[in-house]
């Protein structure tokens, strides 16, 4: 099997198109046609992690974060980024990385993990995006029968009833036109123009737009409910166990009953309002700035974690999402501790 093959079950989970403008998830290093011999998962990937894989004959690193973010100018391992990269190619092992597309996918995301181990219930996301695409399509009418089905087989829905008045026809072209409107997912926009292209033998106008829509799979962070409410402290205490904090930093108790719970694994401030606009009696994340916990201001608890701590069980998550389909090559989850935060 290909590493390719691996790589494009991961992206039917976590879509690359899902990903944040600045992010850069994807494969970083690596030929996607080269046999895949074992994966070695990993939040991060730092060159211990990539003597692991090299001890354990894995080709294939996936990290949550990738390696690399914006452009290496040049290669002479000054770095630990460019030492990574170099000591990768070398020895033959592919890097992907699935980061923020992983984060804002509802199902199997960064964020259902954490609220998974804290055992919430009706979660949903608590930022959603505007993850739709509106495909408007002129196709000549003997071929709208077969579109509509091969369309909605990939994964398209119809917004415009496809009646015989929607037909139109252009002067001087003999063709009767029929006119489709579907909208789908963001992340299935290529199958759906695929299979308007294949149906209609590309014989086909059309246009891409986005809609405004929301679409409640796809966002940052996460809300949901506790069983039961429980004690603010208990409810520290318990957070700091579960997630294995090396430290919480929070704001001021409220002397209120911890009952809704928000959370984003790694930088997740910008959520703040969102949190405190569905309810939320805590707001668990990381990354959080001196100035930016006085943003409570009564409203919320903010609780901060720890980033490295906040999303270390998205390797445990990536290791079921790819052992519950495969089991033609070994995946292992990396022993190498590659938190860089210590805690005294
Ligand atoms: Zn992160």
């Amino acid at each position: 099997m290909q590493i390719g093959e691996l790589i494009a079950y991961l992206e039917t989970i976590a879509p690359p198109s899902y990903q944040e403008g600045y992010d850069n998830s994807g494969l970083i290093v690596g030929d996607s046609s080269i046999e895949l011999k074992g994966v070695l998962i990993s939040l991060d990937t730092i060159e211990a992690v990539v003597d692991e894989a090299m001890e354990l004959d894995c080709n294939l690193i996936i990290s949550h974060h990738p390696i690399v973010f914006k452009g290496l100018k040049r290669l002479n391992g000054k770095n630990y980024v460019e030492r990574v990269v170099m000591k990768a190619i070398k020895n033959d092992i592919a890097i992907y990385a699935i980061h923020t597309n992983l984060d804002n996918v509802y199902q199997n995301g960064v964020n259902a993990k954490i609220a998974e181990k804290l055992g919430l219930q009706n979660t949903r996301i608590l930022a959603p995006k505007q993850a739709f695409k509106k495909i408007i399509a002129y196709l000549p009418l003997e071929h709208s029968e077969t579109t509509q089905q091969l369309l909605f087989q990939a994964g398209a829905e119809a917004i415009h009833s496809f009646d015989q008045s929607a037909h139109v026809s252009f002067a001087g072209n003999k063709k009767n036109l029929v006119r489709m409107e579907v909208r789908c997912p963001t992340a299935l926009k290529g199958a759906v123009l695929s299979a308007l292209n294949s149906a209609t033998k590309n014989d086909v106008s059309f246009e891409v737009l986005s809609l405004e829509n929301y679409n409640e799979h796809v966002g940052s962070g996460m809300i949901g409910d506790l069983a039961e409410p429980t004690d603010e402290k208990a409810f520290l205490e318990f957070l700091k166990n579960t997630m294995k904090a090396g430290v919480v930093r929070y704001t001021n108790l409220r002397g209120k009953a911890i009952g809704k719970v928000a959370v984003c694994g790694g930088a997740g401030g910008f959520l703040l309002n969102h949190a405190i606009t569905q309810k939320a009696d805590i707001f668990i994340t990381s990354d959080y700035k001196y100035h930016e916990f006085f943003d409570a201001d009564g409203k919320i608890i903010i609780a901060d974690i720890g980033h490295f701590e906040s999303e270390q069980f998205t390797v445990d998550l990536l290791y079921d999402i790819i052992t519950n389909k495969f089991s033609n090559f070994a995946a292992h989850c990396t022993k190498v501790y590659t938190n860089p935060v210590n805690y005294l």
